[in-house]
């Protein structure tokens, strides 16, 4: 059976390479080594060193951004094989996407954007969403492959993936900080949080923020780490470059930025993105509960 090789066993690789060593012979990689050694351990994978990865038909990437993925393909591009499809499920930036996978067809490989959603959860259940970038052909080859996926899209070009992840959390990141910030005002007025958000989740207002990330993490005060703020902060950049790039209106998403950013100065990178609203309940003076 043809192998596939995945790279970057963190938050989101390390349960998605496990779906893949469920259905074809797997090999991974990681920076510190000892994850891929786990995963080995837990997941019947094989842990190579980064060259060993070129062995494989189709190489999987999930890096924090495009800068990673470039650096590892430029490492690599000596060993690769023509005819290796390179599927990068980074939340990556479309121009630089476009330039890699115009070095790596020097090499005879085919490189998508293939970001994904759902979140670490997602990645454990597979049932994650792929967004495709890519030739027709390549897309068809790769689709049998995505076994951590419930729903796959081909939207466009390579770059198109990247671009509809940036904008999908982009508007993950309005619904969030909206509804933190109505949430608080209801609070101060003396709404229980709970009775709005049943409310809520009934009627019009509500969005994944309402339904599932402020129920479970914010009013029971876990606020796990699943997703790092600095990475939400990297996709509002990413939309920032794909609204400006098509000179679309857009005052709304460029001062939802601002606001993460101004999150990320004051939590520090390594938060959860959901914290971003313990910044609001600090202005606030209460907290959403
Ligand atoms: P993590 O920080 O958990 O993992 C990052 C991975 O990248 C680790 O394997 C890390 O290796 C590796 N890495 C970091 N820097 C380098 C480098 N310079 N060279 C080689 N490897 C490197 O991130 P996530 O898994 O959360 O996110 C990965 C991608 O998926 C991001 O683009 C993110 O935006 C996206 N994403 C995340 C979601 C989430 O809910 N977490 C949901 C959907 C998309 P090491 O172990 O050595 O640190």
């Amino acid at each position: 059976m043809e192998k596939v090789a995945f790279l970057g066993l963190g938050a989101m690789g390390y349960p998605m390479a496990a779906h893949l060593a469920k259905r074809f012979p797997t090999l991974v990689w990681n920076r510190t080594f000892a994850k891929a050694l786990r995963h080995q351990e837990e997941h019947g994978s094989k842990a190579v060193p980064l060259e060993g990865v070129a062995e494989a038909e189709v190489i999987f990437t999930c890096l924090p951004t495009t800068k990673e993925v470039a650096e590892v393909a430029e490492a690599l591009l000596p060993h690769l094989r023509p005819g290796t499809y390179w599927v990068d499920a980074t939340s990556g930036e479309p121009e630089g996407s476009r330039l890699l996978a115009e070095r790596l067809l020097e090499r005879g490989v085919v490189y998508l954007d293939a970001p994904v959603s759902g979140g670490t959860l997602g990645a454990e259940r597979g049932t994650l969403t792929v967004m495709l970038g890519g030739p027709e052909a390549a897309v068809e080859a790769v689709k049998p492959y995505l076994a951590y996926a419930k729903k796959v899209v081909h939207v466009g070009p390579v770059g198109a993936g990247h671009a509809v992840k940036a904008i999908n959390n982009a508007l993950l990141a309005v619904n969030l900080w909206a509804a933190g910030e109505g949430l608080l005002a209801l609070v101060r007025q003396g709404v229980a949080a709970e009775k709005a958000l049943e409310v809520i989740n009934a009627s019009s207002g509500r969005s994944n923020a309402t339904e599932n990330l402020i129920p479970e993490r914010v009013l029971t005060r876990a606020f796990p780490k699943t997703f790092a703020l600095g990475l939400l902060v990297k996709d509002l950049g990413i939309a920032m470059g794909v609204l400006d790039g098509e000179k679309a209106p857009s005052p709304l998403l460029r001062l939802t930025r601002e606001v993460y950013e101004m999150a990320r100065r004051e939590l520090g990178p390594e938060a959860d993105h959901v914290e971003a609203l313990k910044l609001l309940e600090r202005w606030g003076g209460v907290e959403i509960r």
